[in-house]
């Protein structure tokens, strides 16, 4: 618990963030944001947390750098059933 505390705390703010990679990452607020590097994984919780500060959950669901969350069906197109 300490741990993933700790690890939430290091998350960069949209402001001071740099990304290490090249090409760089798109940031936390950009459209394409869920393409950012992967920095730490919890497979057993079902989320990762990418380079630009972005928490994407493994149902498509995002909580953003200052604490906005983004439902997964605004993230995923709606399937069409015939
Ligand atoms: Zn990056």
């Amino acid at each position: 618990m300490t741990a993933s505390v700790r690890t939430l705390q290091r998350v960069p703010q949209t402001r001071n963030w740099t990304c290490p990679h090249q090409p760089r990452c798109p940031g936390a607020l950009a459209p394409d944001r869920t393409a950012a590097w992967p920095v730490a994984r919890r497979a057993e919780q079902g989320w990762s947390l990418l380079c630009n500060g972005v928490v994407l959950f493994d149902d498509g669901g995002q909580l953003l750098p200052g604490g906005r969350a983004i439902s997964p069906a605004a993230t995923c197109p709606a399937e069409s059933r015939s």
